[in-house]
């Protein structure tokens, strides 16, 4: 596959607030078309880095090329980017109209295309009949549709977004991030976007950043972040994951572990000591009788604690070996939701093709 042209260049970029270093060394590139979303817990520094590109804050070194241009000391109003937020700042006393066309006046493009612009983001929002009412006569949603609408009505060739769901409650959210890509697809926009949250990061990105304390940790698709993580901090921090202890015996190329004695790592590249092994608790099955299968792993234990979602189960298994694994299960059968009780005993096993190597 071809890669897009890189839009955005971020070489070592560091700023500090006082003695926060909220922005550590970071070194990015966005490529055109991207969904890129930099995913990370709270204080990380995502918001920092957002409003570095967007010029809202100056680096203290550093510099953002943008497009092949060297943004590092434009201002703000003039860097080639639109940015939304999550508290939408509409104007109130503009009715949702004068609010999307706002940015156009002022750049003093005519009206026969103004009008032309909004009629056609208005059937992209689904906002149409909403055009003269006021901010605060809209929902949420609506009015992050809006403030959405603001930031690509003039056509901009790059989108920032700073956490600009969390506002919405669960299905509002998960409607609006459906629409999200929906619209970068359309309009061939590359859309910068910030969020804590890891099922969100998932869903909607094609490629994810995870940021710990001002630093960018791992950059990976979004099913390679989840499926094939390289850090043991991105692998626990996307999903829940089953860290299994152990060292590897490197010139064997063997892991040793406690839970499963040992592993064969043939054919994985880069093993090195400082290395776990870890299995999500989806790609663990539930057995009924050990079989002599190829690559699979089988351990017994017993249900120490079992929350049930509805369409999941996910249980805790205390194994004979008094380790703890982690297992979710899909509620295919209602008539076998008994067998995942606390106390239940079970076989569980998984292949080791689902294993992943991290890096500690
Ligand atoms: P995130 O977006 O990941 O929640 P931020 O980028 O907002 O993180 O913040 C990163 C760190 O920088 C935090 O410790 C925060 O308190 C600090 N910080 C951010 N903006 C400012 C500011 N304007 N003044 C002082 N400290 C700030």
């Amino acid at each position: 596959m071809t890669k897009n042209k890189i839009c955005i260049e971020i070489k070592n970029l560091n700023k500090s607030f006082g003695d926060t270093l909220a922005v550590d060394d970071v070194s990015l590139n966005i490529h055109e078309n991207e969904f890129f979303t930099i995913l990370g817990p709270s204080g990380c520094g995502k918001s920092t880095l957002l409003r570095l590109i967007s010029g809202l804050e100056i680096q203290d070194k550093g510099s953002i090329i943008i497009n092949g241009l060297d943004c590092s000391s434009i201002p703000a109003n003039n860097r080639p980017v639109n940015m939304v937020f999550q508290s939408y700042a509409l104007f109130p006393h503009l009715n949702i109209k004068d609010n999307i066309e706002f940015g156009l006046k002022l750049k003093k493009i005519p009206i026969k295309d103004i009008r032309q612009r909004v009629d056609n983001i208005l059937d992209l929002i689904k906002m149409r009949d909403y055009i003269y009412k006021y901010p605060a006569e809209l929902s949420g949603g609506q009015r992050q549709r809006v403030a959405l609408a603001r930031a690509i009505v003039n056509n901009p060739k790059i989108v920032l977004l700073d956490e600009p769901l969390s506002a919405l409650d669960a299905n509002l959210r998960i409607e609006m991030q459906q629409e999200l890509v929906n619209i970068q697809r359309n309009l061939e926009i590359t859309f910068m976007l910030v969020t804590h949250d890891q099922d969100e990061a998932l869903s909607i990105s094609s490629k994810i950043a995870i940021m710990e304390n001002g630093k960018i940790i791992e950059t990976n698709t979004s099913t390679n972040m989840y499926e094939y993580p390289i850090k043991k901090y991105s692998a626990e921090f996307l999903g829940r994951i089953n860290i299994i202890d152990g060292y590897v015996l490197k010139k064997k190329q063997i892991f040793h572990s406690e839970i499963f004695g040992n592993i064969d790592l043939k054919g994985n590249e880069n093993i090195c000591e400082n290395m776990v092994l870890a299995i999500r608790p989806e790609k663990i099955i539930i057995e009924k009788r050990k079989e002599n299968k190829l690559n699979r792993i089988y351990a017994k234990g017993t249900i120490t604690n079992s929350t049930y979602y509805g369409d999941m189960s996910y249980l805790t298994i205390e194994l004979d070996n008094t380790k703890e694994i982690y297992i979710h299960v899909q509620n295919i059968h209602r008539n076998s939701l008994n067998e995942l009780k606390i106390g239940k005993k079970l076989l569980a096993s998984f292949d080791i093709n689902d294993l992943i190597l991290l890096e500690k």
